[in-house]
């Protein structure tokens, strides 16, 4: 392709995703797709001759489109909000347009100085001291999973300098809550502990870890001659939004010794609200923090922000040197492999950096405000109503709902939900998620898309109660 066919068709590009945004809203919300519906449509080999760039894109709607769900859309309510504001997607284009890569500062001297900037500005944002810096990574697994592996190599004193954790005489324990993302289960099994040193701390009425049930756990560790390594807390759990009293844990934690990593990667969001910020205080003693402006606030996936107190651990724990990536301003730099797993790096501080320019602090703040606003009204309506119930506390955006007839048993009352929920999803409206809490099904109504309006979570829940009552009617 030559740079005059790339104008053309690049424009083509970014009328037909400009025309997406628009249309959106016509579209059913949830793919309507069975497995295998998309592959059967595409040819099994790769194509010998070149085919026609018109024809490629012909494809996205003809069969790419239909199997999608779209995150964007004004009625998606589920998972969690992952908004790609226009301006992120841009200066995401940029960086695959630059096609450069970041193997050290001197690769590409911008690329690492934009991202100390924008990951320095987000700092500020969300109200974190000049003690912390920041690094982009592509998601919070991967950001936790460096934090445990920096919790590991403290607590064993750099112990992958000699047999690593192989040659430990004690076990090392990480700690999570019950409500802890998968994510973290996931980075302790990756980072050698094992899973039976994995501690699931009990968590409070609100779903919240317990600190005085950290402080036992931990003891009770220590008396059997393990080795207490890092606890992970988070700000707002992936079920309920749920808030683990950072501050409790990070004195247990200072108490023992061991590295406090903060999983904000949706609540981190919030943070740039000062009248959220009690969400996490004692934040500044913690050792590590994730956040994800990919999700709520509004850079294109994939972008999660990792912040360390002790970027020189970081270093020493993640460092490698060989000589052709030696340069004379090493020491004077950052060389961002060193802070992570991967040697090569994207600009995606560009996307970061576009979004905060383009939309300033206040029109971000705006927007998150809204969403809250619009969560605390649904949970009124699904308060005040008969035969609902909200499940937990609406700390930021996402309502936890349950229909509840009376004189239903509990499986029936199971059958019942993941019934209404997935008519209502089949239908294309809206995408709710069911998940379980204490063992029962209930609705996850997660608000917070770019384009997700009052009108829009008011049609929703309208449906939602005609949905409930062909159940009570079939
Ligand atoms: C979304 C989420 C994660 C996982 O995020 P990825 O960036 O997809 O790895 C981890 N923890 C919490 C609390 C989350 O909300």
């Amino acid at each position: 392709m030559t740079p005059e066919e790339f104008r053309k068709y690049g424009h083509a590009v970014v009328d037909w995703i400009a025309d997406y945004r628009t249309r959106l809203e016509q579209l059913p919300v949830m793919a309507q797709t069975a497995p295998g519906d998309i592959k059967a449509r595409l040819p099994a080999t790769a194509p010998q001759q070149p085919e026609a760039f018109d024809s490629i894109l012909a494809d996205l709607d003809r069969i790419v489109l239909p199997g999608l769900s779209h995150w964007q859309h004004p009625r998606f309510f589920g998972y969690f909000p992952a908004n790609a504001q226009p301006s992120s997607v841009l200066g995401d284009y940029v960086s695959t347009g630059l096609g450069i890569i970041g193997l050290a500062w001197q690769s590409s001297p911008a690329l690492t100085e934009i991202e100390e900037v924008a990951t320095g500005w987000l700092r500020q944002m969300v109200g974190l001291s000049d003690a912390w810096s920041g690094v982009i990574q592509d998601t919070a697994s991967t950001s936790t999973l460096v934090a445990l592996l920096c919790a590991r190599e403290r607590a064993s004193h750099y112990s992958l300098a000699r047999g690593g954790l192989q040659g430990e005489d004690r076990p090392l324990v990480v700690y999570a809550s019950t409500h802890s993302h998968s994510s973290v289960d996931k980075a302790a099994l990756l980072a050698g502990f094992g899973r039976e040193n994995i501690r699931l701390v009990a968590h409070d009425e609100v779903f919240a870890m317990r600190a005085d049930a950290l402080d036992a756990a931990i003891r009770a560790d220590l008396a059997a001659g393990r080795v207490p390594c890092a606890v992970v807390a988070t700000t707002g759990t992936t079920t309920t939004t749920a808030i683990d009293p950072v501050a409790a844990i990070a004195q247990v934690a200072r108490r023992h010794g061991i590295w406090l990593h903060v999983d904000a990667a949706m609540a981190g969001s919030a943070m740039i609200l000062p009248e959220c910020r009690a969400m996490w205080d004692g934040i500044e003693d913690a050792d590590s923090i994730v956040l994800n402006p990919h999700k709520w606030l509004g850079a294109v996936f994939d972008c999660s922000v990792y912040y360390v107190r002790d970027a020189e651990h970081l270093v020493r724990v993640m460092s490698t040197n060989p000589s052709y990536l030696q340069s004379a301003a090493d020491g004077r730099v950052n060389n961002y492999r060193d802070w992570g797993l991967p040697l090569g790096r994207r600009f995606r501080a560009l996307k970061l950096w576009f979004m905060i320019r383009e939309q300033g602090v206040a029109q971000l703040q705006e927007r998150l405000r809204r969403d809250m606003a619009n969560a605390k009204w649904l949970a009124g309506q699904v308060a005040a109503t008969p035969g609902w119930r909200v499940l937990a506390p609406v700390t930021l955006q996402t309502v936890c709902v349950r229909h509840e007839p009376p004189g239903l048993g509990a499986e029936a009352l199971d059958r019942h939900t993941q019934g209404w929920v997935d008519r209502l999803n089949r239908s294309g409206l809206t995408y709710l998620t069911p998940a379980t809490i204490e063992g029962r099904w209930m609705v996850r109504v997660s608000i917070g898309a770019s384009a997700t309006e009052r009108e829009h979570v008011e049609q929703v829940w309208q449906a939602m109660q005609r949905e409930v009552l062909r159940d009570a009617q079939g």
